[in-house]
């Protein structure tokens, strides 16, 4: 997918047309529970700008949005107390990553061991 879909469910999250069980937010980031989660902590963290995938993010965002990003993920981490055990994040990017919805989002995972490699289906 090359255009952006305003409907898909983070953006619809973002305007506020689901709900959603709020980590931590600011003006360019939103983190929300996982409502499937695979582990003790699952939690997807988004951009609030429209990005379809880490591509799309990495290509097109600004400096501020890059670093609010990437500073955010730690801090909610940190935030989970997953910070001493570890975790894993995951960007799952387009049909062979198995991307499921198309709005930039990393999952951080973790308040278990994971394992050494991801399962495939
Ligand atoms: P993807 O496969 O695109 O990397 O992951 C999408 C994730 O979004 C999945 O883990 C799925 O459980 C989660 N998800 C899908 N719909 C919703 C929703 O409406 N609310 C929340 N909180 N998570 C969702």
């Amino acid at each position: 997918m090359t255009t952006y879909d305003d409907n898909n469910i983070f953006a619809r999250i973002l305007r506020g047309e689901i709900p959603h069980e709020s980590i931590y937010e600011n003006d360019y980031v939103l983190a929300f529970k996982d409502i499937a989660p695979l582990a003790p902590v699952h939690i997807l963290v988004i951009p609030k700008g429209k990005y379809i995938s880490v591509v799309d993010f990495g290509m097109k965002a600004s400096t501020e949005e890059s670093i609010a990003f990437w500073r955010a993920v730690p801090e909610i981490a940190a935030a989970q107390n997953l910070g001493e055990d570890g975790f894993r994040i995951i960007a799952n990017t387009g049909f062979h990553g198995g991307q499921e919805v198309p709005h930039f989002h990393v999952h951080i995972l973790g308040g278990e061991c994971l394992g050494s490699i991801l399962h495939r289906d």
